[in-house]
């Protein structure tokens, strides 16, 4: 069979890549492994699973209709309200019909006489594409640390990204929790209510900020409705590819008792915009200093037993891993029943039938839960087996850091679409607005292609190295890309120290998109060349032409480097 496009992914982005191509009147397929839509709220069903990024805001922006008609309950919305959200709009949009479940790619080989991707499944499909769009996830890879002995444990391990449909009842369970990230944050309070015992292993300790979670109440939800698309430009015009309160100013230019106040009205607005309480504090680690110490003390003044707050306390730069929301979550170490593990020196052993050994000591579980995180960027991809020109794979291309134009595509393979690749905002933004604008650059860019006759099109290697060192110059002027962070691959044992996300705020890339693609995709080349003087159609992308709002964007980076970095 052939499509003139195959989709690998149904969350999100495989889900609006569909719409999109059916809107041009192309046909598709989308495979996605799991028997459902939702990509990482259809996996993630762990207890406490949520969004960090208010609902309002995280969720598309594509359709008003679809703005007007869903209503979120929460600031941030549980991962079944979000599943739900999803489904919802695969079938407003009757999107099932293109897609097949229960079915993974396995492999995708470009036939370079054809022009045409081949794509193979584990169901045994075997269908043809000139596009093959990845929208595989950038937290998708469940990462399973193969601990010793893990066979001999005599109760289930379960790993929090790929959590059992039917649920899990933990009460009265001895539960251990393996890791200390956003996942376990979220989940660790809840379990701590269900189980008779609940030791924590961290390897590194976290910074977290309380969510204040809360239901939305019908005026202000009225409210936003009143002006949804006055917010998404708004959004569209931050760093972060979301709206929130944000001082420029500088820590360092405040009187500590400015610090103070401004910290602590911060910390009540609680979630990701804490780090919005001055603009220097991911550029000057001096600033960093006063809002990590801030932080530390609030642990300190939550946690009774000092050396277990010591442990809590994270010593390394704050907002440098991706900081987590939660509710709750420090006050739990004050139960009796709840015990942390420091691994950080020794290492989780192994697995015994038992439960878990550090230091030659066992703690007894009957369940063991991984809260241990994703092959993040790459993982998707590393796990199919993906063949360019020439032969030559994707795993081996990437085998030093995964290179891309713009987080797009990559050289040497043509018409290979990634959404939200490394290179890209992504992780560091509002991921639905990430997806949204890479869906609309890529309908754009296949329309053109088809358009001007042309079969394929790819990046050039120079356009590719040079974003690629775009991509790591930015980084380094932001103190995020200075820890062992999933960021930069440090989560994964012999995965190459890249900083992979594009750090340069989302306006900024949006806006490097849209002249590209104006410039006849500045940076591609194609096999038929377009000899029109016409620039080519923003059917999809205009909505993301919006003007930079620069006084938003800290004023500390523009000094640096004329980019905001997020
Ligand atoms: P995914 O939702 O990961 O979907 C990818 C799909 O591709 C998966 O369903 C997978 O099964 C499928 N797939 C992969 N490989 C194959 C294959 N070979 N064959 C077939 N199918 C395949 N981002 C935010 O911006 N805000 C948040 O609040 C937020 N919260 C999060 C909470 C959790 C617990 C996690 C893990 C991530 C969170 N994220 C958040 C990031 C989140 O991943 C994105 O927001 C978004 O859901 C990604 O959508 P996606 O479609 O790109 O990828
Ligand atoms: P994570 O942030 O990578 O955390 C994994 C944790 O497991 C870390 O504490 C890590 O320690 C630990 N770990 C990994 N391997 C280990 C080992 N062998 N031994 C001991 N500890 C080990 O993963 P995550 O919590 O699933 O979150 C991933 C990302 O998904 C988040 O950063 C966020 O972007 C997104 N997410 C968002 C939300 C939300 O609030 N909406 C919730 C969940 C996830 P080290 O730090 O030392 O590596």
């Amino acid at each position: 069979m052939t499509f003139d496009a195959v989709v690998v992914g149904a969350g999100f982005a495989g889900m609006y890549m569909l719409h999109c191509l059916r809107q041009m009147g192309l046909s598709a397929r989308v495979y996605e492994t799991g028997d459902g839509v939702g990509g990482t709220w259809y996996w993630n069903r762990y207890p406490g699973a949520r969004c960090d990024v208010e609902s309002m805001q995280y969720s598309y922006s594509f359709s008003q209709e679809l703005d007007q008609e869903w209503t979120w309950s929460e600031k941030y919305a549980p991962q079944p309200e979000i599943l739900s959200y999803a489904n919802h709009v695969a079938d407003r949009f009757d999107l099932r019909k293109d897609i097949r479940f229960n079915t993974k790619v396995t492999s995708a080989v470009f036939d370079e006489s054809a022009g045409e991707w081949q794509v193979e499944t584990s169901q045994g499909d075997q269908v043809r594409a000139q596009f093959c769009i990845m929208a595989v996830g950038c937290l998708s890879a469940a990462n399973r640390p193969p601990f010793d002995g893990i066979d001999d444990f005599n109760g289930p391990v379960y790993h929090t990204g790929e959590w059992p449909h039917e649920g899990v009842d933990l009460t009265g369970k001895r539960v251990a929790v393996i890791g200390t990230g956003s996942s376990a944050i979220q989940s660790i309070p809840i379990i701590a209510k269900q189980a008779s015992s609940l030791t924590v292993f961290q390897r590194t300790a976290n910074y977290t900020v309380p969510a204040w979670n809360a239901k939305l109440d019908d005026e202000y939800v009225a409210s936003i409705k009143a002006d949804y698309p006055g917010l998404r430009a708004k959004a569209r015009a931050r760093p972060t590819g979301f709206y929130f309160p944000f001082n420029t100013n500088s820590a360092l230019a405040a009187t500590p008792e400015e610090r103070e106040a401004q910290y602590e009205e911060s910390w009540q607005r609680g979630g990701l915009p804490f780090l919005g309480a001055y603009g220097d504090l991911l550029f000057d680690k001096e600033a960093n200093d006063t809002i990590a110490e801030f932080a530390r003390r609030k642990i300190r003044e939550t946690v009774n037993d000092p050396v277990t707050a010591e442990l809590l306390s994270p010593d390394n730069v704050f907002g440098c891993k991706r900081l987590c929301v939660d509710t709750g979550y420090y006050a739990v170490y004050n139960e009796p029943h709840v015990t942390l593990v420091d691994v950080s020196k020794t290492p989780v052993e192994r697995l015994t039938e038992n439960g878990v050994v550090v230091d030659g000591k066992t703690y007894e579980a009957d369940v063991v839960v991984c809260a241990t995180g994703f092959a993040a960027m790459t993982g998707s991809f590393d796990r199919m087996h993906i063949v360019g020109r020439d032969g030559l794979t994707l795993k081996e291309k990437w085998a030093a850091g995964p290179g891309t134009y713009l987080g797009l595509s990559t050289a040497g393979f043509p018409n290979l679409f990634m959404v939200t690749g490394p290179g890209s905002p992504s992780v560091l933004a509002n991921m639905v607005q990430s997806i949204e604008q890479h869906v609309d650059w890529m309908a754009d860019c296949i329309a053109h292609i088809r358009k001007v006759g042309a079969q394929t099109i790819e990046p050039t290697p120079e356009s590719e190295k040079e974003w690629v060192e775009h991509v790591n110059e930015v980084a380094a002027i932001s103190l995020r890309s200075t820890c062992s962070s999933w960021y930069v691959g440090a989560n994964i044992p012999g995965k190459p120290r890249v900083f992979m996300p594009y750090i340069g705020g989302f306006p900024i890339y949006v806006n490097r998109c849209n002249d590209v693609l104006t410039n006849h995709f500045e940076g591609f080349v194609t096999d038929v060349k377009d000899e029109s003087n016409e620039i080519p159609e923003v059917r999809f992308t205009d909505r993301w032409r919006v003007p930079l709002d620069l006084e938003v964007i800290s004023p500390a980076a523009i000094a640096a480097k004329k980019v905001p970095v997020v």
